[in-house]
């Protein structure tokens, strides 16, 4: 996949690109990043790329010319979707980082500073708009970086099994298990027994009914269940030791208070 990345600070980005899974698949050629930074792109004596906006107010607003002059020097058909970074777009999913890399071999990301962008440039190029959560930063490469890693991750390739995304929390509608690693015994607590039974399929059931449990208690927002979907769940959770639910992060009074959305 093809990045392009239109930012006035392009080394923020190559920092975070060298270490770890993404940066494996860019020394694999599985990801190309390229940042294009509209500085180079402005023509007067003093490379400016802000200006004060109109009708006046604080702060500065990126410029039209260095910004789309960087836009139009990525071939048309490697620009891809155009995603404006901005706390006015929609909130960021898994979903969307999945629908993306799926669907796309090129995409360009343009990452506002100061007060933003002009808004022409978004009316002409944009093709959509993307927020990482309901706060401001100070501008958006740490946002592009956030895209860039929750796509790369659905990347065939980019990670040694992609089965293990879809078990991961967002992907199949809930959060996932917890996870534990040897030893097994220790004072701060003892692995659930069901994960140490070798039973696979059962193993898989537990995960999946602690997962979609701890969701409804954690982030009731995410999930909606039927009566008959819910008691289940809660059914073979419930099965459990106060010891296990203790180290699951679960408590049973929660568990039986938990309501179901849908008849
Ligand atoms: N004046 C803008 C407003 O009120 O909507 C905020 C501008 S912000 C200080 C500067 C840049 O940071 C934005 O152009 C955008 O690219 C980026 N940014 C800030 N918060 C963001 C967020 N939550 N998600 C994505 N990008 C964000």
């Amino acid at each position: 996949m093809n990045i392009n990345v239109l930012t006035l600070f392009p080394k923020m980005l190559n920092s975070s690109f060298q270490e770890g899974v993404v940066g494996q698949a860019f020394l694999r050629g599985l990801l190309n990043i390229q940042a294009l930074n509209p500085r180079d792109f402005a023509e007067d004596k003093h490379k400016s790329v802000d200006d004060k906006p109109f009708g006046g107010g604080d702060g500065m607003v990126m410029s039209l010319d260095p910004l789309t002059k960087a836009f139009s020097s990525i071939p048309e058909g490697q620009r891809g979707p155009v995603i404006y970074l901005t706390p006015q777009g929609q909130l960021w999913t898994d979903a969307k980082a999945k629908s993306y890399a799926k669907n796309s071999d090129s995409i360009t990301l343009v990452c506002g500073r100061y007060g933003g962008i002009d808004q022409r440039f978004i009316n002409h190029f944009v093709t959509e708009e993307i927020s990482i959560g309901n706060y401001v930063l100070s501008g958006g490469e740490l946002a592009a970086m956030v895209l860039i890693d929750s796509l790369a991750r659905y990347i065939p390739g980019v990670l040694g099994n992609l089965n293990s995304v879809e078990q991961e929390s967002f992907s199949q509608g809930y959060l996932e298990a917890p996870l534990f690693t040897r030893p097994n015994g220790h004072t701060l607590g003892t692995v659930p027994e069901f994960l140490t039974s070798g039973h696979h399929l059962r193993i898989e059931q537990m995960r999946k009914a602690v997962g979609v449990i701890r969701t409804l208690c954690l982030r009731p927002d995410l999930l909606r269940l039927r009566f008959d979907e819910l008691e289940n769940y809660r059914a073979l959770v419930l099965r459990l030791s106060n010891q296990d639910l203790e180290v699951l992060g679960l408590q049973r009074e929660q568990i039986l208070k938990l309501k179901s959305f849908l008849p």
